[in-house]
């Protein structure tokens, strides 16, 4: 259970309140702020603050995918370590962003190699160089165009690109044997998602993607993603399909209204897209939704 939904339940519980406030306390801190999940063979996720890491135990050695910040890459690495004593093989990126790139700083000297889309190279360069922060970040070493591939253990991994979506360097990494993608932020489980323009996003492209990771993978596939709604982090091709038509329903909705002659400012004041079930815009991401479709549509 992560610490902020204990403390949550924690107000429910009659039991933790009868406790003194010195135990109490001490009962709060025996909670890992982070949890880890088992989800086929030895493939797991683990969840703490930032996008979703997923990690591979093996007799030859552990990879792990995504490395959220350095105080949960380096939760994450104690608990693996407990788990399996081989060493750190792979760590894969799934793009480049802070909440999924963040901890790989805390493999520096303990994993072989880091991997990622040329892209997501070349954007987490170009980010770290205006945030000079070169110095706190671990660099893929090992970078690819459409596929790259790697065995090790009972596993057969494979990574893809398929285009710009949520950014231009968006991997989807598969654990062939255990038959999970990583499909990294191509899914905000039933939310409204960030859309990276700068690092080259398009959301007519995201649909297609969204297309290809279904012709990919199939039925029994377990895909994790970088983030869901109520921790909802695993799903199949039926959440692929509700972030599908989130982005249809957003692209209509504007293409719309462009055409019944609304200026952009007129458009930014749209406040939710319909028709879109359970997909939520908690984190209030609707105007750069509506500016970035906006901006699609009118060049
Ligand atoms: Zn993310
Ligand atoms: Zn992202």
């Amino acid at each position: 259970m992560q610490r902020r939904s204990f403390i949550r339940n924690a107000g429910l519980s009659a039991g933790l309140l009868a406790l003194a406030p010195k135990d109490l306390i001490a009962a709060l801190f025996q909670v890992p702020a982070y949890k880890i999940t088992m989800l086929r063979n030895n493939v797991g996720i683990f969840t703490e603050k930032g996008g979703t890491i997923l990690f591979y135990l093996s007799d030859e050695g552990i990879v792990v995918v995504d490395s959220e910040f350095p105080d949960q890459a380096n939760h994450l690495i104690d608990d693996l370590k407990k788990r399996n004593s081989n060493p750190f093989k792979l760590l894969i990126n799934t793009h480049h962003h802070g909440d999924h790139t963040g901890g790989n700083i805390a493999f520096k000297g303990l994993v072989e190699h880091v991997v990622g889309h040329e892209n997501c190279l070349a954007n987490y360069k170009r980010v770290a160089g205006e945030q000079k922060s070169e110095d706190k970040q671990l660099f893929q070493d090992i970078t690819f165009k459409d596929t790259w591939k790697h065995k090790i253990g009972k596993e057969k991994i494979k990574a893809y690109y398929f285009g710009p979506a949520h950014t231009n360097g968006d991997a989807l990494i598969h654990f062939q044997n255990s038959n999970i993608v990583h499909i990294g932020d191509l899914m905000f489980n039933r939310m409204y998602p960030v859309v990276d323009k700068k690092a080259g996003a398009s959301f007519q492209n995201w649909v297609k993607v969204l297309d290809k990771a279904q012709e990919t993978f199939d039925d029994q596939t377990i895909f994790v993603f970088g983030h869901g709604s109520n921790n909802a982090v695993v799903g199949s091709k039926d959440d692929l399909k509700g972030m599908q038509n989130y982005i249809n329903q957003l692209l209509k909705l504007v293409d719309e209204n462009i055409k019944a002659g609304k200026t952009k400012d007129e458009i930014m004041q749209i406040t939710s897209v319909p028709n879109v079930g359970e997909w939520k815009d908690e984190l209030k991401r609707i105007k750069s939704n509506l500016e970035a479709a906006y901006e699609e549509l009118t060049t």
